[in-house]
């Protein structure tokens, strides 16, 4: 028997497999189907490193992200981008107006400034209210990757690349699961599936929102060097540096979500991309947009809980499961938010 199974090898199965181990379990076996680490969600995303200006309309969100933000900076600078500059711009027919948007940053006490003019500029003035420069940075989710794989490494976790695992049940002595079909037993199983959480042999009770989601990869004009933008309060878009391509990616709130579902066993699978769409809308608010080169599409999977879905918080999910209290499911949110699963942990007792 081993004492813990971690089912899943992106930024929240790879935290939690480490950070077993330094509360002091022994035997930890952390099991990814893919064949590398961060292979889904943890690198198809839009590599922000959240600061709070993202969620105007959930303050604990923005919070957690304040607070988390400067602790990644300092623990993984080999994985940020720090020589960008991140521009808010707050459209006219926003949802919040420029003014609530800097008594929100005041409020979390995250810095911005009102942009230049060459920063200004870039925009179209007739649907743009005002821009701001705020402290927002991208990461490398493949510098993350390698660094966590020499972490777990170093803390003889037991790495099962390629490994499908399930779920079989629990009692009170601990969990069963199969890995690639192999019958096994751990004292504690942690599902840390993400967009897989409700469908890998048992069911949780938080409902999930699954969203199949479109990254439009793109090279924008030179004026855009360095440069990420995000618009903000409505059907507006994101462009964000991809470190880990060189590229950047663009995300549209009317034209990345392709198809929904709360229903765990449904199939979500690619269509036409959207692209076209997005880098149409993206240059009326931005004109040099216009000589933006579309490269391809990322698709992956985006899990919410659901009853957030109106505030746009993006908690993360702790559920133990009540019938089999050895098992967790843990739904993964922002990458630098890693920090609360530690806390959580630490916060339990691990008696036999
Ligand atoms: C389009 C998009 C944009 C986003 N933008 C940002 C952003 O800018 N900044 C940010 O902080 N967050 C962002 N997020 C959210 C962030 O990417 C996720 O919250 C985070 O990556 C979740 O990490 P995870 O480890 O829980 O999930 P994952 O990285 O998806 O890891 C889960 C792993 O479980 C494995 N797995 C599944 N089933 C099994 C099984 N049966 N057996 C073995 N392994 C299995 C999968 O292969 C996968 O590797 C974005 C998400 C999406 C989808």
């Amino acid at each position: 028997m081993i004492d813990a199974l971690v089912i899943g090898g992106g930024a929240y199965g790879c935290d939690i497999a480490a950070e077993l181990k330094s509360i002091g379990f022994e035997r930890v076996v952390l099991a990814e189907r893919e064949v590398c680490l961060f292979g889904r969600a943890s690198y198809a995303n839009q590599a922000r490193i959240h600061n709070g200006y993202h969620y105007p309309r959930s303050i604990t969100t923005a919070e957690r992200s304040r607070i988390n933000f400067e602790r990644f900076v300092q623990d993984y600078p080999e994985a940020v981008l720090s020589r960008m500059v991140k521009l808010y711009a707050i459209a006219k027919d926003s949802r919040i107006s420029a003014h609530q948007f800097a008594v929100f940053c005041e409020r979390i006490g995250a810095p911005y400034h009102a942009a230049p003019p060459r920063f200004e500029n870039l925009f179209d003035p007739a649907l743009i209210d005002a821009v701001f420069v705020t402290a927002e940075l991208a990461f490398d989710a493949t510098v993350l990757a390698r660094h966590m794989q020499e972490r777990l490494r170093q803390l003889k976790v037991d790495v099962r690349l390629g490994t499908e695992a399930r779920i079989v049940g629990g009692d009170s002595a601990g969990a069963s699961y199969e890995l690639n079909g192999q019958r096994g037993r751990a004292r504690w199983l942690f599902n840390c599936t993400y967009s897989d959480i409700g469908r890998i042999g048992i069911g949780i009770e938080t409902r999930i929102k699954r969203e199949l989601a479109e990254l439009a990869l793109v090279r924008p004009p030179s004026a855009l060097d360095g440069l990420g933008i995000t618009v903000l309060d409505g059907p507006f878009f994101s462009l964000m540096p991809f470190p880990a391509l060189g590229m950047y990616s663009l995300s549209h709130v009317r034209y990345t979500p392709h198809q929904a579902s709360l229903d765990p066993t449904e199939r979500l699978a690619p269509v036409i991309a959207n692209a076209s769409y997005m880098l149409r809308d993206t240059a009326r608010f931005v004109p040099s947009m216009s000589s933006c080169r579309y490269e391809t599409s990322l698709f992956e999977i985006k899990a919410t809980i659901a009853r957030n879905e109106d505030d746009d918080g993006r908690p993360i999910l702790f559920e133990r499961n009540k019938e089999h209290p050895r098992i967790f499911s843990i739904l993964g949110a922002k990458i630098d938010n890693i920090y609360d699963t530690r806390a959580y942990l630490r916060s339990l007792h691990w008696s036999d």
